[in-house]
């Protein structure tokens, strides 16, 4: 069963194929360009790719191609891309403009150039929505809420996956085999031990914080639109709600103008006015840049803030996990969040810490009572699983 995973980008896209005819999935290939223009071209060279490869003969080869869509109205989960999906996907294009547009328009061509291959999407709020009512309620009034003015979360591919990984690196199949069946049983199943604890901290081009329990998500960082929780790489992040109105009347600019600020001038890069990217950053902050200084403290002290938040409704955590660009990756915000944590038996180990970069790996110290990991995320794996799944288990 060959199962082809697209990530479609406003001017990329990033594909990996599976095997997934039995549970060890094989990574057939992967690839991607950047900077597209013409997408029905550029689909047509990532077949082109596929073939070029021998990863497959031709496209009827494949089961399926799944996409890790963001978000739709009164959607989520795994489902087939009919147009009642990518309709839902339409009504909430203002939620995520740059994802769900270029989505929409990518499966469309995929539908058109391929119509014998189902279509399958994973959402990004799926791992979200089994969370307490209480947590994804903002406290507005009814009206609000039935036009889904609520905590939707994103993200929620990566999470899962460290949901799953966690627990089997904690030694805990009971729990990784529950983050597994999550969609199957709806959050339903039951595990043997005791309750296992997770914070995951996806730390990217975009961040969010989840508090894991036994396997299933009780809340994120991130809210409505992915435009919330952390600051983004240049979408702001939380920001209070006054704010808007405030900002439209007295600078006199449009909301629309307002909102692209928002997205495209906020976050690190309006922190630091010198790059969304944390390696700009990091390098003007080193020179003693006092902006990008701030850019960095900022982002480290909203880390520590939902990372404290899940770690006091979890009641302590067996782990936190790093994973993502900046997670995996930066040594010194890893350090910086974990800083001074040790009356809660948060101690990273220096040296592990420095040593590890874009790898699995323990960096807790020995007398740390909470594990704290490195674990390079698969994203698209989590898509390839339950595309599989779905296309076994539903017959719609
Ligand atoms: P997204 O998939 O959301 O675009 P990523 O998870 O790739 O984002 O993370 C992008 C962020 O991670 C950027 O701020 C970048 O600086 C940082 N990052 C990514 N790769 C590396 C790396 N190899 N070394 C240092 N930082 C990195």
């Amino acid at each position: 069963m060959k199962i082809l995973v697209a990530n479609i980008g406003s001017t990329s896209i990033k594909w990996r194929l599976f095997d997934c005819s039995n549970s060890a999935e094989r990574l057939l290939h992967k690839g991607g360009f950047e900077r597209v223009t013409d997408y029905p071209k550029a689909i047509e060279d990532c077949l082109a790719e596929l073939k070029q490869a021998n990863a497959i003969a031709s496209e009827s080869e494949l089961s399926a191609v799944g996409f890790k869509t963001v978000i739709a109205k009164n959607v989520t989960g795994c489902v087939r891309l009919d147009d009642r999906v990518l309709q839902a996907m339409a009504d909430y294009n203002g939620l995520a403009p740059a994802h769900n547009p270029p989505y929409i328009t990518g499966i469309k061509l995929f539908a058109q150039r391929m119509p014998g291959v189902p279509l399958i999407a994973l959402f990004e709020t799926a791992f979200h929505q089994f969370a307490p009512e209480a947590s994804q309620r903002y406290a507005v009034p009814q009206t609000w809420l039935d036009i889904g003015v609520r905590r939707w979360g994103f993200h929620g591919a990566s999470h899962k996956f460290i949901a799953e990984r966690s627990a089997e690196l904690l030694c805990r199949p009971d729990v990784a085999e529950r983050a597994r069946q999550l969609y199957v049983n709806n959050g339903a199943a039951k595990i043997s031990g005791a309750p296992l604890r997770v914070v995951s901290c996806h730390l990217g081009g975009s961040s969010s914080v989840t508090g894991i329990l036994n396997g299933a998500s009780i809340g994120t960082s991130m809210g409505m639109s992915p435009q919330s929780g952390l600051p983004q790489n240049n979408r702001v992040g939380d920001l209070d709600a006054e704010a808007l109105p405030y900002v439209v009347k007295t600078l006199g600019i449009s909301i629309e103008e307002a909102q692209r600020q928002l997205t495209k001038e906020g976050g690190l890069k309006g922190l630091s006015g010198i790059s969304n990217d944390i390696r700009d950053i990091g390098e003007a902050a080193q020179k003693g840049d006092a902006k990008a200084k701030l850019a960095l403290d900022a982002y480290v002290a909203s880390a520590r803030h939902w990372i404290g938040s899940y770690f006091l409704q979890l009641n302590g955590a067996d782990a936190i996990v790093f994973t993502a660009g900046i997670g995996e990756n930066r040594a010194d915000m890893r350090a910086a969040i974990c800083a001074n944590l040790g009356n809660l038996g948060i101690k990273i180990d220096a040296e592990k810490n420095n040593s590890t970069r874009a790898t699995e790996a323990v960096i807790s110290a020995a007398d740390s009572a909470v594990k704290i990991f490195v674990i390079p995320t698969n994203e698209e794996l989590v898509v390839a699983r339950e595309t599989k799944r779905f296309l076994e288990t539903k017959k719609n």
